[in-house]
């Protein structure tokens, strides 16, 4: 098999490294990728079978260590983040728990921004905590409480930008000088930007994680997520994977190794219509705010032009009238999908604060901004004419 390894693609941009980088070809010349679904490998002999296995030498030796279809999609989103190594996981929250197993110990404490995806503050609250693991939580946009939340203990700085759901932006550069000022690791979740709009790597964060489920898959099929870094930090999340086995399956590695190569494009169109729709919905007179780091509005908007290429393809926005408007706002859509899915080719519509949000007490969501007329819209690949049709279908009923 011919792999082509190391820093070939350094002088490609992102639309050329999301087609052309990580690519084995077999014997067989195919030109598409082949999936390499199998658990295990055979050796040409015993000493070749030693070899592989005491990592003498390079090689395959068992599914849940590594896959060269896992191998493929592992190199090219390393370009596209560029980062030294990836380690692919079975699932976002694998991802995240992977860099909480390789940094962390009993009696380590991690800061944490605020507004996190819902299963990371469950992990890092319920289950973290039984094995002597704190977290304190502060403010996505003020870099000097990312310090002040520190103590000697501390070992990890996890944040999550743009923020869910209300498109809060953190500065990657100035939470990563704290960081390196307190000597703590700065991991950052880059689901939502991806790898086209935003790479932390380059703004001094050491991890990146990512829910390949959401906008890398793009069209909702298979769960993954993946850990990005340098090679020494790699090789411990990869020790841990290797041996506990929430390691990515070769068909979902596949997949989302075909799906980045319409990450680009895909990107830059659920960008332009999310920006688009939330013009439009800034003009609607039943609509008294709207969220998105693209538009001038957006209290961060010099921040989001720095540090990411575009605004994203989420936006929320706040219906006047509470819950019983925002709710008849998404029983009149026709096209848009009631789920709490994003990042999707199909255009999804939620109601935070009866679904991703329900859990917290009604007083801490309105701390947090998530009050009972706000919607989030995940701005899928339909036509940008036909999502404005079906948002106005209920927005124009509201009598305001
Ligand atoms: C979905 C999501 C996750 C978790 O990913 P899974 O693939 O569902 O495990 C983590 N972070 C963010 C921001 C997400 O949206």
């Amino acid at each position: 098999m011919a792999v082509e390894s190391g820093s070939y693609y350094q002088d490609w941009d992102d639309e050329t490294r999301s087609v052309r980088t990580g690519t084995y070809r077999s014997q067989f010349g195919e030109h598409s990728e082949a999936m390499f679904l199998t658990s295990s490998y055979v050796f040409q002999s015993a000493a070749e079978a030693a070899a592989r296995f005491s990592e003498a030498e390079p090689g395959y030796t068992y599914s849940r260590f590594t896959n060269p279809s896992v191998s493929m999609f592992e190199e090219r989103l390393a370009a596209l983040e560029g980062a030294e190594r990836c380690v692919a996981t079975a699932s976002g929250m694998s991802a995240i728990l992977a860099v909480c197993m390789a940094t962390l110990k009993a009696g380590d404490h991690i800061v944490a921004s605020q507004s996190l995806f819902g299963s990371t503050i469950g992990l890092f609250n319920n289950i973290l905590t039984r094995f002597g693991i704190s977290t304190s939580y502060v403010p996505l946009n003020n870099a000097e409480a990312w310090g002040d939340a520190c103590n000697e203990n501390t070992k990890l700085f996890f944040m999550e930008t743009p923020s869910n759901p209300l498109l809060e932006l953190g500065d990657i550069s100035a939470v990563s000088a704290v960081a390196k000022s307190k000597g703590v690791l700065l991991a950052v979740d880059n689901c939502f930007a991806t790898p086209i709009l935003q790479k932390p790597i380059s703004l001094g964060a050491d991890m990146v994680v990512h829910s390949a489920t959401k906008y890398i898959d793009g069209q909702g099929r298979v769960l993954g997520g993946a850990v990005l870094g340098s090679n020494e930090l790699m090789q411990q999340v990869f020790l841990f994977l290797r041996t506990a086995g929430p390691t990515l399956s070769a068909f979902n590695a596949w997949t989302l190794f075909k799906s980045l190569e319409t990450l680009p494009l895909r990107m830059e169109r659920h960008c332009q219509s999310a920006l688009e729709l939330a013009t439009w919905l800034e003009s609607h007179p039943a609509v008294s705010r709207v969220f998105h780091p693209g538009l001038a509005s957006h209290p961060q908007f010099e921040l989001a032009a720095r540090q990411q290429k575009f605004g994203g393809g989420v936006l929320s926005f706040i219906v006047k009238g509470g819950r019983e408007s925002a709710w008849k706002v998404i029983d009149a859509t026709q096209l848009i999908s009631i789920t709490g899915n994003l990042g999707d080719a199909k255009s999804t519509i939620t109601h935070p604060a009866s679904t991703t949000h329900f859990r917290i007490s009604p007083e801490a969501r309105e701390v947090a901004g998530v009050v009972e007329g706000l919607l989030r819209v995940s701005v899928g690949l339909e036509s940008v004419d036909d999502l404005k049709r079906d948002l106005a279908r209920g927005l124009d009923s509201l009598a305001i």
